[in-house]
């Protein structure tokens, strides 16, 4: 069970006014608000442990390094990797898909190839693999998905054949709310020889996450979407590949040893973590996951839930409102329009009510494309949302189109 009166109060930022009413934060899809243990915790790291890693022989530099390691492995133990070099760290969801369009690509990626994407892909696993086509002579190949917002699976197979170098599909879709049946993509992949990466973006702080039971071959998600600090995100990447690809970007501390004439590199994970990287943001990381740790993924997972039903039912109940998104199995992320209203007149008005969704496209305008609209309007939820939260968001929605009629 999840005590919420508790869990408001670990979040500041929630714990205010705006536009003089109590603050209703369902912008959680964007990003989610830090918990004062993590807050408090990086703060103290600047007081009394900063230090560059894996450079020094002082005791700073090699606490620092220790404290970085231990996040690597936290995050290893919270996916279920099977080893820790598969972890690498990067700056986020963005990054680790560029560095595997660029990287993977490198190395398997020819004239005349292929790679997959779903239709429903936000920009950042879309672009970097229109880039990779364009670079390479390669094609891209959409799965398509229907009016419920659900994939069109039985399209896949016919989709994937010898040209087919890799799949990228998320696990959520962050406009929709749908979670992909990515289990059964991995295994018709899978039967084909073709590795798939996942982007988990929005879904590693929704529900329980086992790379090795998923088989997923890349795993991809941002720390500040789980309540840790912006700019660090991981990449998780099987052995078996991490080994085969190139490094993405060139620099110090991922470098074996280097002449004028030729430089050889370290193993996965350091030969893919150039430079002086985020390690701060890494010991956020491991901090935030121990907090979701102690309250539980399943908790959370089962709240989410119940907020998504009562949510639903009552959004329903007001005339007008229609729900983009209505997949079976969907994440607290609900994607709506008003009759007559522009969204963002709709995110505006909420707004002035201390209500804070998002408006617009959500970076992904194949999707607002394949609906013939211009964007939504989305309130996602977190565990610290409450009902009080979505009584509010209905009132508020109710007090928008009194103002229009
Ligand atoms: N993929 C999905 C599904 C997302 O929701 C987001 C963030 N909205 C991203 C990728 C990109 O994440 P980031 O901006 O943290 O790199």
């Amino acid at each position: 069970m999840i005590n919420l009166e508790k869990i408001k109060k670990d979040f500041p930022v929630l714990n205010q006014k705006v536009n003089g009413k109590e603050y209703v934060y369902l912008d959680n899809g964007a990003t989610t608000q830090k918990p004062i243990q993590v807050i408090d915790a990086v703060a103290d790291f600047y007081k009394n442990t900063n230090s560059n890693i894996h450079r020094g022989v002082h005791h700073l530099s090699n606490l620092s390094t220790k404290i970085y390691e231990d996040a690597r492995a936290k995050v290893q133990k919270f996916i279920n990797a099977e080893k820790e070099s598969e972890i690498i760290f990067t700056k986020g969801t963005t990054d680790s898909i560029n560095l595997v369009a660029f990287s993977f690509g490198e190395k398997y990626v020819s004239q005349g190839d292929e790679i997959i994407v779903s239709a429903m892909e936000h920009h950042s696993n879309l672009v970097p693999w229109q880039m990779l086509c364009e670079r390479k002579k390669a094609r891209l190949r959409i799965l398509p998905f229907d009016k419920k917002g659900e994939l069109e699976l039985d399209k896949l197979a016919d989709l994937i054949n010898k040209k087919t170098k890799l799949i990228a599909v998320t696990h959520v879709s962050n406009s929709l709310g749908t979670v992909n049946p990515v289990k059964e993509i991995i295994k018709t992949a899978h039967e084909k020889n073709v590795p798939v990466l996942i982007d988990g973006a929005q879904s590693i702080q929704h529900q329980k996450i086992d790379v090795q039971d998923l088989d997923c071959d890349f795993f991809v998600f941002s720390g500040h979407k789980i309540y840790a600090e912006t700019g660090i995100g991981v990449l998780y990447g099987k052995e078996k590949f991490l080994n085969e690809m190139p490094p993405y970007q060139g620099g110090g501390d991922m470098v074996d040893h280097v002449t004028l004439k030729k430089t050889t590199f370290l193993d996965a994970p350091f030969k893919f973590e150039a430079g002086t990287v985020n390690y701060v943001g890494a010991y956020s990381l491991g901090l935030a996951i121990d907090y979701v740790n102690a309250v539980g993924i399943e908790n959370i997972a089962k709240h989410e839930q119940d907020l998504l039903q009562y949510a639903t039912e009552k959004l329903l109940q007001i005339e007008g409102l229609t729900i983009y998104g209505n997949a079976k199995h969907k994440t607290a992320t609900i994607s709506f329009l008003l009759k007559n209203i522009h969204h963002y007149d709709t995110g505006m008005i909420l707004d002035k009510m201390g209500i804070a969704v998002r408006t617009g496209s959500h970076c992904t305008q194949t999707v607002m494309d394949f609906f013939e609209i211009s964007g939504t309007v989305r309130a996602s939820f977190a565990f610290y949302n409450t009902f009080a939260d979505v009584d509010r968001l209905a009132e508020g929605i109710l007090k928008v189109k009194q103002m229009f009629e």
